[in-house]
């Protein structure tokens, strides 16, 4: 069986053990591959290759760290569709969203730091007459990035592209769940000759050589996109060592839908941010409120839509939803819906796993499901399901429907449906959220400052901010003769 290698000092290596784990492809429940089971002497290995590599690519010019990224970037292009079709494997996400979101994005994400870094500036102050201030922005060292499986290529290069931008060196693990992209993004590393030991990258499972890779004291700084119960397992461990941190944590995103919308569009838009990838991006919203003035109109128009909704294997052409990542995450969302029901809801829509029959009868298939009656206090509505599964409520007044986006311990994401432009405005900023789509969702621009509030997360990723928390300021100040 193929067996998936770490990437340590430019080369691919087994781990010092020789310990494997199984890798499973969702849509069919069997093993396809094997991947690493590294411990602390991988992490050590990795982290050293890292600390010796940082001197030499600290020092390069922007410009040429830039061509890197940009070398990078554009191998991902001309290999997109054998990626695309590795991640749907991998993940059992539809072939069709890994061709047009998930690999455009990992390539864009280096592409569009290959550039930013040739823009990054710092600041001057003159204080008066004779004292200049000026700030450097330096490397700080190794960065450990560790990420999730819900979106695989696309949130690993989120961290790897300005961290390396930067001048940093790189030790990453992905999800142990979704491996196969981040090895293929070190065979893409191998094949343009990255230099040894700026990028490794180290398979195993969180509580293993994530936990170890956290741990070493050699490491600068974490970038980590998770659950929110391992972004606080890690700030424990980081916090007391003073060492900077980013965590993009959990949600449980609320969309609010006014009487005055536009009708379809926020419909067909909700469809979306409800079950695109099978509900498993931490942007998508799964309490949905809806005024009551169109209440009736708009849930009977959601849950006809939603029944009509494929899902069916990833690699076909009119799947619209694929398989869940796996067993784990299938039986806790399928528990998910059990407590909804306890909890009194009604299920308006799916409520159920699918089986597809045939090569895909063992595979992970929920249907998307709609569930009604249930209050904000419950923990259907309070916890982080991060499925196919929404909850639908009706609200009568603004201030309500403000109170119960913000009625969970969570803040990353909302989207405000309303024709008015001041009502749009008001809700907004009164939204506990770091991020707010009015009319639209999932609309990025990589410039923009992503991230959450509360139990969401610490800090922001995108653009200049990624740049900012993976370099160090240092302000020098210069009192001259007049
Ligand atoms: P986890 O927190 O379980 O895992 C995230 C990553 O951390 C994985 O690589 C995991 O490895 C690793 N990990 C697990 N335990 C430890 C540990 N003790 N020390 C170091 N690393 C560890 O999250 P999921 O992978 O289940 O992802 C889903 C979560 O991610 C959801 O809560 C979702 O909201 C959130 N998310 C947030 C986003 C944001 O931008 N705010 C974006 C996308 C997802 P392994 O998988 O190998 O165990």
């Amino acid at each position: 069986m193929f067996k998936i290698q770490n990437y340590i000092n430019g080369q691919m290596i087994a781990p010092t053990e020789g310990r494997y784990l199984d890798n499973y492809e969702p849509a069919t429940g069997k093993v396809y591959s094997l991947i690493p089971h590294s411990g602390k002497q991988d992490i050590d290995l990795a982290v050293k290759a890292a600390r010796k590599a940082f001197p030499y690519w600290s020092s390069l010019k922007n410009t040429e760290r830039s061509a890197w990224l940009q070398k990078i970037s554009e191998t991902i292009d001309k290999k997109l569709a054998s990626l695309a079709a590795a991640e749907s494997k991998d993940n059992g996400k539809p072939l069709k969203l890994a061709t047009k979101v998930d690999i455009p994005r990992a390539r864009d994400n280096f592409g569009f730091y290959a550039s930013a870094i040739k823009h990054f500036a710092s600041e001057s102050h003159q204080t008066s007459e004779g004292v200049i201030n000026y700030t450097l922005r330096q490397a700080i060292g190794v960065a450990a990035c560790i990420s999730p499986w819900n979106l695989p290529l696309y949130l690993f290069s989120w961290k790897i592209a300005p961290a390396l931008a930067a001048g940093n060196t790189v030790v990453a693990k992905p999800s142990e769940v979704t491996p196969m992209t981040a090895y293929l993004l070190a065979e893409i590393c191998m094949e343009i000759g990255l230099p040894a030991g700026v990028l490794n990258i180290v398979h195993g499972l969180g509580a293993e050589a994530g936990n170890e890779l956290v741990s070493n004291d050699d490491i600068d700084m974490v970038s980590f996109t998770g659950g929110t119960q391992t972004g606080e397992r890690i700030a424990k461990i980081i916090a007391p060592k003073f060492k900077k941190m980013s965590l993009e944590l959990g949600g449980k995103n609320p969309n609010i839908i006014f009487d005055d919308c536009d009708f379809e569009n926020a419909l067909k838009t909700t469809m979306h941010s409800s079950f695109a990838n099978q509900g498993q991006i931490c942007l998508c919203g799964s309490r949905i409120y809806i005024q009551r003035g169109i209440y009736k109109k708009f849930r009977d128009a959601f849950v006809e839509k939603t029944k009509r909704r494929i899902v069916g294997p990833p690699q076909n052409e009119n799947s619209q939803m694929g398989a869940i990542v796996s067993k784990a995450h299938y039986d806790k969302i399928l528990s998910y819906i059990e407590l909804a029901k306890e909890e009194g809801g009604s299920v308006l829509a799916g409520g159920k796993s699918l089986s597809l029959g045939g090569e895909h009868a063992e595979g992970w298939f929920i249907a998307p499901t709609i569930i009604e009656g249930l209050d904000e206090a419950c923990r259907t509505n309070q916890e982080e399901i991060f499925g196919p599964v929404v909850t639908i409520q009706p609200f009568d007044t603004e201030e309500e429907a403000v109170a119960l986006a913000n009625s969970t311990s969570y803040g990353l994401a909302a989207t405000i449906w309303t024709e008015s432009l001041s009502k749009a405005h008001r809700v907004s900023h009164q939204l506990h959220s770091g991020i707010v789509w009015v009319n639209c969702w999932l609309l990025r621009d990589l410039r923009t400052p992503f991230g959450g509030v509360k139990n969401s997360g610490v800090g922001r990723e995108g653009g200049w901010e990624a740049l900012h928390f993976f370099t160090e300021p240092k302000n020098i100040c210069i009192k001259f003769d007049e």
